[in-house]
Formats: structure tokens, sequence, C-alpha cells
């Protein structure tokens, strides 16, 4: 079980251009790619907090460079067996949807369409390498938790149960989700298809509950059977938009608000906790701890998991940027050793404008 926790910065949006910028990266070593996150205390400006990631990907970063880094390294693996699940973390409007989901334009396009599309590549590749012997299968899952309930997104939001899908236990010890759908997936238009269908019954669904889709998580599974003559391999690979993860006590509280507050600050209490553990190495990783953790058996298996925590540098985000990187990045505690982790006190230049943020480009990773 392996995991990694990247951090990535997004650029100002037009309307944020004359806005302070507070968030910056830094690397360990001069020469050495961006591995730090840098912000001043909220109480003291004077003082700045460093955070150590696996990586860090700035503003300057493409959808592509961060595919390429982060995501494809794991398909082989995917194919191998492994279990893959890709996470992004953090605050509303920092960039989790275009990070998974991305924008239309081709350059634009997110994890998501990039790594169904590596699937189908790889997946002709070994059909034509094992001359048809082996035939690769991709299905798709979909579903969102809101509320700690679990709905199915590739199903019309009519049919809907107000409690949601039960889980069930399996005997290999497993959690799956009762009636979840599973659809055959041909190919990339295929998927496109069925994505954007999804997406839309998401909206149709959390706008009737008088929600925001920014307050659940939506899962997509992309199960992966690779058939051969005597061997059938199954693997998945997970990608999810999870909710936000800033307080919302701190600026709603309506009850309705509130309840759906406690179900994703639980929700991501134990996410960050199972990261931690596996990180660590711990024997026991407490995902049975929610519903989220538990469908996705995390930590249970050989698997792989990559957490992409989502900045916005901007001042008006401060708290909960800190708040987010103090989650995020305790599960690096183990893996960077030559850094300390413990948040570091450094004197700084008071004003801190977006000159000082690093333009370097970032360097291809080891
Ligand atoms: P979240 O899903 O975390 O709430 P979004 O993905 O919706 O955040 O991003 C908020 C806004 O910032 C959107 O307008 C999005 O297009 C823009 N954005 C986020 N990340 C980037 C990026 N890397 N490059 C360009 N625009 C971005
Ligand atoms: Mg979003």
């Amino acid at each position: 079980m392996s995991v990694r926790v990247v951090a990535r910065i997004r650029p100002l949006l037009e309307k944020e251009l004359d806005k302070d910028i507070i968030v910056r990266p830094d690397c360990a070593e001069d020469g050495k790619p961006n591995t730090i996150i840098k912000i001043p205390s909220p109480k003291n400006e004077a003082e700045e907090f460093s955070f150590a990631f696996n990586a860090v990907y700035d503003q300057s970063t493409s959808q592509e460079t961060l595919f390429t880094s982060e995501v494809q390294p794991h398909l082989k693996s995917l194919f191998l067996g492994y279990d893959v699940t890709i996470f992004a973390y953090g605050v509303t409007g920092t960039g989790k949807t275009h990070t998974m989901r991305g924008g239309l334009k081709l350059a634009e396009r997110g994890v998501i369409p990039r790594l169904l599309s590596g699937v189908f590549r790889r997946g002709k590749k070994i059909a034509k390498d094992t001359e048809g012997n082996t035939t690769v299968k991709v299905s798709l899952s979909y579903y969102e938790i809101y509320n700690d309930k679990v709905f199915d997104l590739l199903e019309p939001p009519e049919k809907r149960t107000p409690s949601g899908l039960p889980l069930r236990a399996e005997a290999n010890g497993r959690t799956v989700v009762a009636g979840l759908s599973e659809r055959a997936c041909e190919d990339l238009r295929d998927f496109e298809k069925m994505y954007i269908e999804s997406n839309n019954n998401r909206v149709t669904a959390s706008t009737k509950l008088n929600a925001h889709s920014s307050r659940s998580h939506a899962i997509l599974r992309v199960k992966v059977t690779q058939i051969s003559e005597n061997v059938i391999r199954e693997s998945t690979v997970s990608a999810i938009d999870l909710a936000g993860s800033e307080d919302n006590r701190r600026t709603d509280n309506g009850k309705e608000r509130l309840v759906e507050s406690a179900a994703i600050n639980k929700s991501l209490f134990v996410l960050s906790q199972c990261i931690d553990a596996i990180s660590r190495g711990d024997k026991r990783i407490p995902y049975r701890e929610s519903k989220m953790t538990r469908i996705l058996s995390l930590g249970q298996n050989n698997g792989i998991t990559v957490m992409i925590l989502n900045l916005a540098p901007l001042r008006s985000y401060h708290l909960d940027t800190l708040s987010s990187l103090n989650v995020s990045s305790r599960a690096k505690r183990i893996e960077v050793r030559e850094i300390e982790n413990e948040v570091v006190f450094k004197q700084f230049p008071r004003s801190f404008s977006s000159n000082a943020v690093s333009r370097q480009p970032l360097r291809p990773l080891a």
C-alpha cells in the first residue's frame, strides 16, 4: 500500500487578479523541485508556516503535466492488478472539480477523462500484444455520498430513495453498495456521454435538495477486467471529487447545513486518518469508520492512493487553507525524511505580493 500526497495551487481567476497572494511553493534545496508550501501565520504575518508534500504544483501547471506526473505512472500498476485511488481534497473554489473533471477543451481536460483515455489505450494495446488472447473490459460505477447516504449517479434522480443505497458486507470482507449500477463502457465517447449525463443527474438531484454539489463526495469507479484463457484479473481505479473541506459552520448556521457539515467533517477526518495510517505503515487503518473509506476499502488491499490537495493562493481562504494543509500534510511525516514536517517558524518580509511567488517551471519528477 502506498500513498502520495501532493499539492496543487490554482492560478488567480480574472476577477482575482488584484488580490493578495499568500500561498507560495518552495523547494527544500536550491535546484530541487518544489515540495513545500509556505503560508503566513494568520495571527502574525511575520511568521511563516511550511508544509511538506511529495510534490507541489504551482499555478502554471497544466492539466497534462499533473496527469502525466501523478496519475499516468499508476496505469501500469492498475493493469497489473493493483487498485488505484485518486482524491481531490480542498476548500470549495480551489480547483478540485477542475483537477478531476476539467474543462471541455482538449488541453483543459482533467484527470478523469485522461485516465479513461489511458485505460482504453492500454486495454487495446494488451489485446493487440496478446493477439486477442486477452480481452479487456471496462465498466463504470458513479455515485455520490451526501449526508452519509449513497446515491447512484448513473440513475436519474427520480429513482432515488431518501435513505440512499444500503451497504453490504461480502464474504471476502469487502463492503459493496447494494444495488449500485455498473455499466460497460466501450470507448472514450461512450464514457463521455455517460459522464455528462451523470453529472447532470448530480446537479438536478442536489438542486432538489436545496443543496450544492460541493457538499457531497462524487466517486467514479472504473473497473478493469482482463480475461485470458485461464486467468481473470480484476482491478479498479477510483477518482474522487471530495466535498469542500471548509468549515461550513463559520459561514452558515442553518440546521440543514449543520447536518451536512457534520457529515462532511466526519468523513474527511476519517479519510485523513486513513491516509495518515497508511503512510505510517500502520497495520490498523480506521477505514471502517466512514462510509466512503469503507466502500473504497481504503488501505485494505495492495493499492496506490494519491491525494491531491487543491489550494487557492488568496488571503480570503487563509484559515481554511491552513486547516486543509494541516490535515493533508500530516501524512507526509514519514516519507519526506529530509524535511521537518513540523510547522516551521521563520521570519519573512511583511509585504508578500505575487512577485514573491516562485515562477520557476516545474521540473520533471524523478
Ligand atoms: P472546487 O471544485 O474545488 O470547488 P473548481 O474546480 O470549481 O473548485 O474551481 C473554481 C474555479 O477556479 C473554477 O472557475 C475553475 O475553472 C477555476 N480553476 C481551478 N483550478 C484551475 C486551474 N488550475 N487553472 C485554471 N482555472 C482553474
Ligand atoms: Mg467542485
